[in-house]
């Protein structure tokens, strides 16, 4: 964040001098505003006094920094931003209204038309919708890798055109985790940014910038506000990607970075901001102007819920794996997708990035079918029925009729969402309450040896996308007793 004048930031709580827990409450706070309030106030502003003609002038070239209008900067979003990016161990980031927006500013922050994008297949619907319907309409087409753990996949999509890899960091429903450091170093042999969007797992479990990303989003209204009652986003970046970078026949691969501007003087953002050239190009240019402006009211709630991150997110993280293992010994479950778990394919890379907990979001399937799964989800007491995550409630979704119902069944098949799959997100609760609710839940439903091998009962932890993970459509028994 270039330095607004009017506040001095705690810098060095940025570093890695502190702890996380201490930045979590420290990081980017803001001091020296003649004030003095100890929580960062709700600026609630559309605008800001200029003193003067002069100053007016100078906050329009930039000369002064100091605060204009809210959808440019605002001190509240300003104060939340500077925190998260310490978090992430990024040097700056842009708060925006919603994961979606983070999404969309970051690749609109680095592609145009004619630009091709490369994604994980296994990431977020709503990031999908955005990809094949928003962004393909605007020019930028994406090509989606099915195993995200294969260089070679990566290396066989990349064109002249490619101007970015998206990744998730653990990817929902089936906790398929990404290996970052494989598919950051594909991209940067050609010269390509990695975006990684690290919402299940937030900073506190993994810190994509260490491990090769170069642009980290976030849905903030999952794990970083946890207490489910806003939206927001954010988009931190890193300091070492060069973005002076050319393509094989020598043009500039990202020419809005390297090309002069006349707001800059007739500089170019690279010139002007160095490695910050892209996020101060998507604060400046994508999101000033898109205008995903969060209300200064709901940066303070994301920051309210930020200032306990570690100690929910460890608290959901163990819950959940204790809840999996449990889940995993039940005669009425098929499998459980939790990368926690010694039985997933993911278990080695979760050990690896995500030593301290791996999340508190994961799937597993009944051996019922979609009749059982409707049953349980229905049953269920404590267990919110929602789509949303990260919240301190714990939530249960049904994916295949949910979120993911207007995939294909064979999309469905291909992602590892049978019929029978429902996912859950832990909260905060008592661990014994959680398990007695879905005991009550699971009583009676059909049992392995009760069910000819249904759909989706692969062993816990196949390959994504693999043959034998054929779930077919639903078809709905009128009965509710499954054959
Ligand atoms: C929820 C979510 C989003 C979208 O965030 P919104 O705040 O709902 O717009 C993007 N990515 C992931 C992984 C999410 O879970």
């Amino acid at each position: 964040m270039r330095v607004r004048p009017w506040f001095i930031m705690t810098d060095d709580s940025r570093t890695p001098r502190h702890g996380f827990a201490t930045r979590q409450v420290h990081a980017g706070d803001v001091r020296g505003d003649g004030i003095n309030s100890r929580v960062t106030p709700v600026h609630l502003t559309a605008g800001f006094v200029f003193d003067d003609f002069a100053q007016a002038e100078d906050r329009f070239s930039g000369a002064d920094d100091g605060f204009s209008y809210t959808r440019l900067a605002n001190p509240t979003n300003a104060a939340v931003e500077r925190r998260i990016a310490a978090l992430e161990g990024g040097t700056e980031a842009v708060l925006v209204g919603s994961g979606q927006a983070a999404v969309t500013v970051a690749v609109l922050g680095l592609l145009q038309a004619g630009d091709h994008l490369v994604s994980a297949n296994s990431i977020y619907e709503g990031s999908r919708g955005l990809f094949l319907d928003n962004f393909a309409r605007l020019g930028i087409e994406t090509d989606f890798v099915v195993d995200a753990n294969d260089p070679l996949a990566w290396e066989l999509a990349v064109r002249p055109s490619t101007r970015a890899f998206f990744v998730e960091s653990i990817p929902n429903p089936k906790n398929d985790i990404v290996d970052l450091a494989l598919v950051a170093e594909v991209a940067h042999r050609h010269g390509i940014p990695l975006i990684v969007d690290n919402t299940f797992a937030t900073p506190y479990l993994l810190r994509p910038l260490e491990h090769g990303g170069d642009v980290v989003v976030h849905s903030a209204s999952k794990f970083l506000a946890g207490h489910g009652a806003v939206l927001g986003g954010v988009v931190v970046a890193g300091s070492t990607f060069d973005w002076d970078g050319t393509t094989p026949d020598g043009s500039a691969r990202f020419p809005h970075l390297t090309n002069p501007v006349r707001s800059l003087g007739d500089r170019s953002f690279a010139e002007r901001f160095g490695r910050g050239a892209f996020l101060a190009y998507a604060r400046d240019v994508v999101a000033a102007r898109l205008g995903p402006t969060p209300s200064p009211l709901n940066a303070f709630l994301i920051q309210q819920g930020i200032e306990t991150l570690s100690l929910r997110v460890d608290r959901q993280s163990s819950s959940a794996l204790a809840i999996a293992s449990w889940l995993e010994q039940q005669p009425e479950v098929a499998s459980v997708d939790h990368a926690g778990l010694p039985s997933s394919a993911y278990h080695a890379l979760a050990q690896r990035y995500l030593p301290d907990g791996q999340g508190a979001v994961f799937a597993f399937t009944l051996h019922g079918g979609l009749d059982a799964a409707k049953t349980f989800y229905d049953r269920l007491e404590l267990f919110t029925r929602m789509t949303h995550l990260g919240d301190v409630r714990s939530l249960v979704l049904h994916p295949a009729t949910t979120t993911h119902a207007w995939r294909t069944p064979e999309q469905r098949a291909e992602a590892g969402i049978a019929p029978g799959l429902l996912r859950l997100s832990i909260g905060v609760e008592d661990p014994a309450d959680l398990t007695a609710d879905l005991a009550q839940a699971l009583a009676g439903l059909p049992t392995a040896a009760a069910t000819p091998a249904p759909a989706g009962t692969a062993t816990a932890g196949t390959a994504p996308a693999g043959p034998g993970t054929t779930a077919t459509a639903p078809t709905p028994s009128r009965s509710g007793v499954p054959a």
